[in-house]
C-alpha cells in the first residue's frame, strides 16, 4: 500500500471544506475537492480515490442519490457520509446504500481522521478475490455470496459481518469484538444490532453448510456441517 492515500471532499461549505482539507493534508492525504454532487461524481470516476467524503446536503442534490450513482457504477470505493443529525432518519438505510460509515456534523477532525483511517484500513484487506469456507464463496466486490445454485446478495454491513467470519472460520468473536468491527466508533449502537446482522445473514445461508452458531455467554463463531 502506498503511504500517500487520495481521499474526494465532497462538500459544499467552502469553511468545512477547508478545515477538512487543511487537516487531512497535514495528516499527509492527498485531496481533491468537489462543490457539489456533478462534480464530485466526476472526479470519483476520473481519478477513483481511495475514500470520499460525502455531503448529504448539497446544491444540486441528495448526497444519498450521488452515492446511489456512484454504487450503481459498481464502483466500490468507500465513502463516509457527513451528515448533520436532523438530516437522517434511518442510519441502518444510510449503511444499506453503501456508505461505509457516517459522521455526525459539527465533528472534531480527529474523529473524522479516525473514521477515515479505519475505513481506508478495512477497506484494502476487502480487495481480495473471494472468501471461501464451507460451501459458501463471498465474492466482496461484488457484494455476493454464492453456494449450489444460490447467489445472494449481501448488504454493506452483512457483507462485513460475513468476511470477519470467513476470514477466521470457526473462531469465537465476542458481541462486543463484532460490534466494534461493524459499527467503528459505536457510539449510539444497542448491543443487539450486532444480533440484527447475524440474523439476517443465517437467513441467508440456510440453505447452504455453513451456520452462525451462537456460543452462550461468550459470542458466535461461523460453523460448517461435514
Ligand atoms: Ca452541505
Amino acid at each position: 500500500m502506498t503511504n500517500t492515500q487520495h481521499i474526494l471532499c465532497i462538500e459544499d461549505e467552502v469553511d468545512i471544506q477547508e478545515i477538512i482539507a487543511y487537516n487531512l493534508r497535514r495528516a499527509g492525504y492527498k485531496l481533491s475537492l468537489a462543490s457539489d454532487g456533478i462534480k464530485g461524481l466526476a472526479l470519483a470516476q476520473t481519478q477513483t480515490p481511495d475514500l470520499i467524503l460525502l455531503d448529504i446536503m448539497l446544491p444540486d442534490g441528495d448526497g444519498r442519490d450521488f452515492l446511489r450513482s456512484i454504487r450503481s457504477k459498481n464502483n466500490n470505493i468507500p465513502v463516509i457520509v457527513m451528515t448533520a443529525r436532523s438530516e437522517i432518519s434511518d442510519r441502518v438505510d444510510l449503511l444499506d446504500i453503501g456508505a461505509d460509515d457516517y459522521i455526525i456534523k459539527p465533528f472534531e477532525f480527529v474523529e473524522l481522521e479516525a473514521r477515515c483511517r479505519a475505513v481506508l484500513r478495512r477497506h484494502s484487506g476487502q480487495n481480495q478475490q473471494a472468501l471461501s469456507y464451507g460451501d459458501i464463496t463471498v465474492y466482496p466486490l461484488s457484494a455476493l455470496i454464492e453456494f449450489g445454485n444460490h447467489k445472494i446478495s449481501l448488504r454493506n454491513r452483512e457483507l462485513r459481518l460475513l468476511e470477519i467470519f470467513c476470514n477466521s472460520p470457526e473462531i469465537l468473536f465476542s458481541k462486543e469484538q463484532l460490534t466494534d468491527r461493524l459499527f467503528l466508533i459505536s457510539d449510539e449502537v444497542t448491543e443487539n444490532a450486532v444480533e440484527v446482522y447475524i440474523g439476517r445473514l443465517r437467513k441467508k445461508l440456510l440453505q447452504s453448510n455453513v451456520t452462525i452458531e451462537t456460543v452462550r455467554g461468550i459470542g458466535y463463531r461461523l460453523m460448517k456441517y461435514e
